[in-house]
């Protein structure tokens, strides 16, 4: 089974040390979340899943830590400025805030009310200021990244040249991004702080659309590797009205993130994006490209993002295909995936995490059976010491044996293990080399 509405997994998940509403004690901050013991463990297996895959495993991909704050001028010329926009309507009744582009059937979902007002465009970056300087000047204002791809593009020319590569490869980095969103909500799905995990593949031109398609494939085997059932799982293909200005085409990965609504179509929300961004970006943030007229499009770059095909002898401006996932959304459908319940004999129900080995927060629980015998104890503290430097592994003696087990199956601890003394060292070796989960 998995949960039956995301509802479950906010009690479960500030019940277990997960996730909690943030400034609680306050009275919260709209849609800001804190990560608990728990919840900081999750999401750090999701992102070391994500660069272990993305980065380890391959030939192609370097990767990168990019700045939250950048010069204005690259949000600018990637268009965020002027498009990066929701457009919002407000109630004239119950002077609601709402987007447009979400209403159903033109009333306002507080008061059901029709008399809203014309559709403006609210841009969703986050404004500050850098320096001592006042308020008000406008050569100080910045703004909080939307997106970690921007950090990537115009890293493009230090990366080719520093790490040597050839068309194609691909740079990733995973790290915070925040847009002021209109209506933000259900839980982690949608919060104005959120954090990306995006890869941006350059290729020669005339390559993207089969090389875009590869990383489609890719990128949903990923998740299914992961343990997340295939039937929660469906691609989504943007129509030309949804597509970004800078997409060719866009195929979303989706995951059944609202299981409890009646029609399929509604169930399902955006869990990865994969789009073609075309030679947009890279001829965007270059100095080189002219109008007509032979005007520089851009004439504040210093730098030509293009490629020289050294076999081919031809220069040109690389094609990007870029799979870019959320790492709240991922840790929210993983979660959900592996919530299962379990009634025992008394008629008494738990829940239980199924989560995939990688990502358990938890990999060892060392439980010893007695805590009055120093041997015995010893022995567990020494084991505990051997593996923590290379995985999380707890030490709990605080009540019997039973309880103790039952406490880390909440946990979803992935291996614990009942062991005599004399075989423990073997015995260990052996069984935390072996896959699964299994309780003795
Ligand atoms: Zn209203």
């Amino acid at each position: 089974m998995t949960a039956p509405n995301i509802e479950t997994i906010v009690s479960l998940a500030k019940r277990r040390g997960f996730v909690f509403p943030s400034s609680e004690i306050y009275g919260g901050l709209g849609s800001a979340w804190d990560y608990g013991p728990l919840g900081v463990e999750l999401c750090n297996n999701v992102k070391q899943a994500w660069w272990r895959w993305m980065v380890y495993e391959r030939d192609d991909i370097e990767g990168l830590d990019s700045s939250i704050i950048l010069n204005r001028l690259v949000w600018k010329y990637s268009g965020h400025e002027d498009t990066f926009s929701d457009p919002l309507v407000d109630c004239r009744e119950c002077n609601t805030r709402l987007r447009a582009d979400k209403l159903t059937d033109g009333k306002c979902p507080n008061c059901g009310s029709k008399n809203l007002t014309e559709p403006r465009p609210f841009n969703l970056m986050f404004q500050t200021h850098v320096g001592a300087t006042a308020e008000d000047d406008p050569s100080s204002l910045v703004y909080l990244r939307p997106e970690t791809a921007q950090g990537i593009f115009i890293n493009f020319a230090n990366v080719l040249t520093t790490s040597r590569r050839k068309l194609p490869f691909g740079v990733a980095q995973i790290g915070k991004s925040f847009r002021n969103e209109v209506t933000p909500g259900n839980f982690i799905f949608r919060t104005r702080e959120f954090e990306q995990m995006e890869m941006e593949y350059f290729v020669k031109p005339g390559e993207d659309e089969s090389t875009h398609q590869e990383w489609i494939d890719a990128c949903y085997n990923w998740f299914t590797s992961l343990g997340i059932a295939a039937n929660n799982l469906r691609l989504y293909e943007q129509p030309k009205e949804e597509l970004a200005h800078y997409a060719k085409r866009t195929v979303d990965i989706q995951y059944r993130f609202f299981p409890e609504r009646e029609e399929d179509e509604r169930q399902w929300d955006e869990l990865m994006g994969i789009a073609n961004r075309t030679d947009f970006d890279l001829r965007t943030h270059s100095k080189k490209p002219e109008d007509a007229e032979g005007k520089r499009l851009n004439p504040d770059s210093t730098e030509d993002l293009s490629y020289f095909d050294e076999a081919n002898k031809e220069r040109f401006y690389p094609y990007v295909i870029e799979p870019a996932a959320g790492v709240n959304r991922t840790v929210l459908s993983v979660l959900m995936d592996a919530y299962s319940e379990k009634t025992n004999d008394k008629g008494e129900t738990r829940v239980i995490l199924k989560l995939h080995p990688s990502l358990a927060p938890i990999k060892a629980a060392i439980l010893p059976l007695a805590k009055n015998k120093p041997e015995i104890v010893g022995m567990a503290k020494a084991i505990k010491r051997s593996l923590q430097p290379s995985l999380r592994a707890v030490y709990d003696d605080t009540g019997g044996i039973g309880k103790l087990y039952a406490r880390q199956d909440d946990r979803d601890t992935w291996e614990q293990e009942r062991v005599k003394v004399a075989d423990l060292q073997e015995h260990l070796l052996k069984r935390l080399l072996a896959n699964g989960k299994s309780i003795l």
